[in-house]
This record gives structure tokens, sequence and C-alpha cells, in this order.
């Protein structure tokens, strides 16, 4: 391992190594990436891998959009096929409130050149005739929404870093962080220390360790969220399906098994990924209402994986104004990998050239917290 490079980025999720690839196509390839267990082994690898672009927040529908783009060249790009589909988001509505959420959020969506509809409930159900939607009211559906394999995606970063010069050290957890005169100077990992001046924190549900290690107070907390995979069942679902009312989503993978999960508003802030049999109970008893067919499925496999949620429900990208060259990445709060590609990718050109060129992001920065904020509302 290094002794010394020019940028230590602390976390193997999706965003560290997709900001070490474009890191390294900046022009920057002194790059450690240091990883507490393997590839993809946090929140990434624990996701429901879903792509969408419909978000209430105008910034998360700018950042998903142009992560868009990267997802559909990744292959020609990246050199790694990562399943991606794109099947669209189907987003049900069964509330008046809801409605009038949707009906603001897509005009929204489409003044930023999203191509999204509303589908009354006759549409809707002529369009997917195999699901029950009774009681819902409006849909919004984006056909360019989908989704990708998280793993694939995270390898596929990691390894076109490593071919352009990045090192990638897994198994090697940073302990602490050497802080001089308001200046990084050193990573300190379970396996040797490495000089730098520059630390990227993009641990996911460690950010807020992450940062205390240099002495910052970040404000992200971390909350389970659970899931589970069934087997598999002829291709009969190509959208990814939201009910931000009956707190489901569900999609099914290219290889026909379908991912689903739902939030739980009693979790308490931790690292606990323990999965619990009250989750299994109630997602196999709600689901086969609004997809008959799940009725006599079986369930393989079942995990939890956390959200690190920031106070707005929208991601945190931004530069310390109390330690130099400290950036962070984190705080995605359930939907960080469909942003990576352009969070990477800002991040990077933030780094190498003084400023993110690809995408403003100077509304994800700490300092909205200071000033008022708006709360992402499309959120399970
Ligand atoms: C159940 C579930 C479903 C989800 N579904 C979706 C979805 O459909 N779409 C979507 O976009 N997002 C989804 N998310 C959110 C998404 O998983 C995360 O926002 C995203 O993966 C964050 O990536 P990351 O690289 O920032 O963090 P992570 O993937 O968590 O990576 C951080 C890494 O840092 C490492 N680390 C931590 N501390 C240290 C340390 N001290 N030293 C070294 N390494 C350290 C961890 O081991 C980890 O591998 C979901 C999350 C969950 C839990």
């Amino acid at each position: 391992m290094k002794n010394r490079a020019q940028v230590v980025i602390i976390g193997g999720g999706v965003t560290g190594t997709a900001t070490a690839y474009y890191l390294a196509k900046n022009g920057i390839s002194d790059v450690v990436l240091i990883e507490a267990d393997y590839l993809s082994s946090g929140s990434t690898g624990r996701c429901g891998g879903g792509i969408r672009q419909q978000w209430s927040e105008r910034m998360n529908v700018r950042l998903a959009m142009r992560s868009v783009q990267h997802f559909k060249n990744f292959e020609n790009e990246v050199g790694q096929e990562i399943e991606y589909f794109q099947g669209g988001y189907l987003l049900l509505a069964y509330t008046d409130d809801e409605v009038a959420l949707f009906e603001k959020n897509v005009s929204m969506q489409q003044s930023e050149g999203l191509d999204v509809d509303l589908y009354t409930f006759e549409e809707t159900s002529k369009k997917f005739p195999f699901m029950n939607l009774s009681g819902m009211k409006v849909a919004a559906y984006c056909p360019s929404d989908g989704h990708a394999n998280p793993h694939l995606t995270t390898f596929g970063y990691a390894r076109a870093a490593q071919k352009m010069g990045v090192e990638i050290q897994t198994h090697t957890r940073a302990e602490s962080i050497e802080v001089k005169n308001d200046r990084v100077v050193a990573v300190v990992t379970s396996r040797g220390r490495i000089e730098t001046g520059t630390v990227v924190n993009a641990a996911g549900g460690y950010s807020r360790e992450i940062g205390l290690m240099a002495g910052l107070d970040l404000p992200t907390e971390s909350y389970r969220h659970q899931i589970f995979v069934t087997e598999p069942l002829e291709h009969i679902l190509n959208p990814l399906v939201i009910s931000f009312e009956h707190n489901f989503y569900i999609r099914q993978t290219t290889a026909g098994n379908f991912i689903m999960g739902q939030g739980d508003k009693d979790e308490l802030p931790g690292h606990d990924i323990t999965p619990t049999w009250r989750f299994l109970k109630e997602m196999t008893a709600k689901m086969p209402r609004f997809f008959p067919f799940l009725k006599d499925i079986r369930v393989l496999r079942h995990w939890a994986g956390l959200y690190n949620m920031s106070p707005d429900a929208q991601p945190i990208i931004d530069k310390s104004d109390k330690i130099e060259d400290f950036y962070m990445a984190i705080g995605f709060s359930g939907h960080g990998f469909m942003l990576a590609p352009a969070v990477g990718e800002a991040l990077a050109e933030w780094i190498a050239w003084g400023e993110p060129k690809s995408v403003d992001i100077s509304n994800l920065s700490l300092q909205r917290f200071k000033h008022g904020f708006t709360r992402e509302k499309n959120v399970v």
C-alpha cells in the first residue's frame, strides 16, 4: 500500500469508486481508495438498484437526469455491463394530497426537460393490467427511469479507475485523520498511515464518524432499511413501482426476481442492520394485494442496509469550510446509487479544477442548513 497519495477516498461503495474513476479521468490518478470491508459491502450492495428522475426537489432531478446519461453509456464509457434496464418508474397516488404533489412535481420535472406524464386510473390499468390498482387516483410515469445492478456498477468504476492508476485497498479501515493547522496531513488506517492533503468522505452510513475523525460534526444519521428478493418469474413488470401512501417499492430484475422494500418510521438512528421478522411478515402480507401474482411466490433472501439521512433528505456534496481539502459526498437519504455518476463526476471536477463543471451543486452544500431548506418528499 502507498504511504503517500494526492487524494485518499474513504469508502468503496458506488460514490467512492465513481469519484475515483472520475478523478483519474480528470488526470488525478495518485489516489488511494480505502474500504473497511469489500467493495460494495455497504449500502450500495444492499440497495434496490433503482434509478429514478422523478423527485420533488429540482437538484435531485438534475443530478438523476445527468446520471441517467452516464448509466446509458456505462458499458461504452466504463467498460462494464451493469444490467441497466430502462423500464420506467410508476409512482401511484392514492390521496388528494398526493395528486396535488404529483401534479406540481411533474410540471417542475417537465420544465427540466424530463419526459414524464400523469396517467389516469383507466390509462394506468390499461397499460399495466396485471396490477390491482383499486383506490389509485393518478400515476406518474417516466419511461427513461429504470434500474441496474449496484455491484456491477461499483466493480465497473473500481476496475476502470485501477486501470488508470488508482490504488484500491479493501479490508483497510480509516481509524483516524491527522489534521494540522486546519489541513489534513494523513489518514491512519488499520494497515498503515497514508500521507495526503486531500480526503474524500464517501463512507455512506459512517459519514458522520469519518467527519468526527477530522473534528467535523456533520449532520447525517443512519437508519436501517430492509429489503428482500423472491424467486424469479417470467418477466412481467417493466417499471419500478412505488406507492408512498402504502409505503412500498418493487421491481423485477432482468433475471426475473422481484426485489421489494418499505420504509419504517419507527426505526431509530444507528448502525444495526439485522433483518427483522416483522418486516418479512408485513411485506409478504401487503404486496399480493397490489400484485396478485406474488401470492404464492417464495422469498429467497432478506437483508438490510443503511439510509444515511441528511436533514432535508437530499445529499450533501461539499468541501468543508473548516478543514482544508476535506470533501464529502454523504447523506444520500436512500437515493445515492442512482445519483453516483453525476456526483462522482462533479466532485472529481471540483478536486481537479477547483469547481464542479458538469452540474451546479451549490444547493447541496452544508450551508443550506443554516439558511432554511425544503425537504425532498418522494422518499420511501
Ligand atoms: C434497502 C435499501 C434500498 C435502497 N434502494 C436504493 C435504490 O433503489 N436506488 C438508489 O439510488 N439508492 C438506494 N438506496 C441507497 C443507496 O444504497 C445509497 O445511497 C448508496 O449506495 C450510497 O453509496 P455510498 O458509496 O455513498 O455508500 P456505501 O455504499 O455505504 O459505501 C460506503 C463504504 O464506506 C465503507 N466505510 C465505512 N467506514 C469506513 C472506514 N472507517 N474506513 C474505510 N471504509 C469505511 C463502508 O464499508 C462502505 O462500503 C438504498 C439503500 C438501502 C439500504
